[in-house]
C-alpha cells in the first residue's frame, strides 16, 4: 500500500516583498494549522530565514507543529565559491530549508538549466540533506506532436535517474506541462492524471514498486481552487505545485483544504 505524502506546494517566483511575504506566511500558518496536506512555501531567498523563524515560533506557542516546510526555488551544484549571485545548499540548510525547486521551466527557459546541470544539483541538494522537487514537463509543441511521454522520459532520464534508489527515494516530483503555467489554461484531470502514470510507471521500471508508489508527484499549471479538488483527486496526483494561486492567503488555503 502507498504510502504518499501529500503536498500542496507553492513557488511565489520572483514575487513579494520581504515584508509582503511575511504578511502572508502569519496568515497562512494562522488558517493551515489543521490541514492534512503537508504544505510547501517556495518563497525567494531573502524570505527563507523570516519564514523559517515564524514557522518556529508557531511551532513552540501554537502547541501544534505547523505542517509549514520551507522550499529555496533554486541553488548551485557546487559546494562554495566564485559564482557571483548564487547560493550553496549549505547556505539553505543553515536556514533551515528543507526543499528546493529544480528544473522549473522557467529556469530551463531562461536561465539555460539543461539536464546535465540538474542531475548535478539534485545530486549536490540530495547528498547535503535537501530534497528536490524535480519539475518536469513540455511545451505546447511538444504535446501536439504528441511526443510527451517521450519528452518527459528524457528529462527523467537525464536529470534524476542517475540517483541511486536511496537519493531517488528523497525526490518529489512535479509535472508542469508548460502550456498550462501562468497561461490560466489547466491540464484536465484525465489529462494529467495519465501522465502522472506515465511518470510512475518510468520510475516504477527503474526504482521498482515500492519506491514508484512512495514518490510524490505534484500537478503544476494553473492550479486554482475551483480545480484542485478534481486535480488532486485523480490517483497519481499527489498535490500540486502551485504559482499564481500560492501568492494569495484565500486561494491557497482553499487549494490546500481540497485534498
Ligand atoms: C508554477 O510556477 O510552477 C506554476 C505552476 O505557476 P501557475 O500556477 O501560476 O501556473
Amino acid at each position: 500500500m502507498e504510502n504518499r505524502l501529500q503536498i500542496a506546494a507553492g513557488n511565489w517566483k520572483m514575487n513579494k516583498t520581504y515584508s509582503e511575504g511575511i504578511e502572508l506566511v502569519k496568515e497562512l500558518i494562522e488558517r493551515t494549522k489543521e490541514g492534512r496536506a503537508m504544505v510547501i512555501l517556495g518563497v525567494p531567498f531573502i524570505h527563507l530565514k523570516g519564514v523559517a523563524d515564524l514557522i518556529a515560533s508557531a511551532d513552540s506557542t501554537g502547541g501544534q507543529t505547523s505542517s509549514i516546510k520551507l522550499a529555496a526555488q533554486n541553488c548551485h551544484y557546487e559546494e562554495k565559491g566564485a559564482f557571483t549571485g548564487e547560493i550553496s545548499v549549505d547556505m539553505l540548510l543553515s536556514v533551515g530549508t528543507e526543499y528546493v525547486i529544480l528544473g522549473h521551466s522557467e529556469r530551463r527557459e531562461h536561465f539555460k538549466e539543461s539536464n546535465e546541470i540538474l542531475s548535478k544539483k539534485v545530486e549536490h541538494a540530495i547528498s547535503k540533506g535537501i530534497a528536490p522537487i524535480f519539475c518536469c514537463g513540455e511545451s505546447l509543441r511538444i504535446r501536439k506532436a504528441k511526443i510527451h511521454v517521450d519528452f518527459v522520459s528524457n528529462q527523467l532520464n537525464e536529470g534524476l535517474f542517475h540517483l541511486s534508489k536511496e537519493a531517488f527515494s528523497k525526490v518529489v516530483i512535479a509535472y508542469e506541462p508548460i502550456w498550462a503555467i501562468g497561461t490560466g489554461e489547466t491540464a484536465t484531470p484525465e489529462q494529467a492524471q495519465s501522465m502522472h502514470k506515465e511518470i510512475r510507471t518510468l520510475i516504477e521500471r527503474k526504482y521498482g514498486k515500492d519506491v514508484a508508489q512512495n514518490t510524490s508527484i505534484l500537478y503544476g499549471g494553473s492550479v486554482k481552487p475551483d480545480n484542485a479538488k478534481d486535480l488532486f483527486s485523480q490517483p497519481d496526483v499527489d498535490g500540486g505545485l502551485v504559482g499564481g494561486a500560492s501568492l494569495n492567503a484565500d486561494d491557497f488555503v482553499a487549494i490546500i483544504n481540497s485534498f
